[in-house]
């Protein structure tokens, strides 16, 4: 027998489940029915975030 001794790292309790904001809801922008993640705790989808607009592209003007 040449069993390796667990020392040191003691998991605690196994896998804490994640935190999640429920499953099934959408953006609330209009019209918009992209589902969002459970784990977005926003109300928005991300091409409505308003948090985190994308840059766009193109439109610069000179
Ligand atoms: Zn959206």
């Amino acid at each position: 027998m040449n069993e390796r001794s667990l020392g040191g790292h003691t998991l605690s309790g196994g896998e804490r489940p994640s935190k999640s904001f429920g499953t099934g809801r959408i953006c609330r922008e209009p019209g918009c029915n992209t589902r969002l993640s459970m784990y977005n705790n926003g109300k928005f989808c991300y091409q409505h975030e308003p948090m985190a607009v994308p840059r766009t592209r193109g439109k610069k003007i000179a």
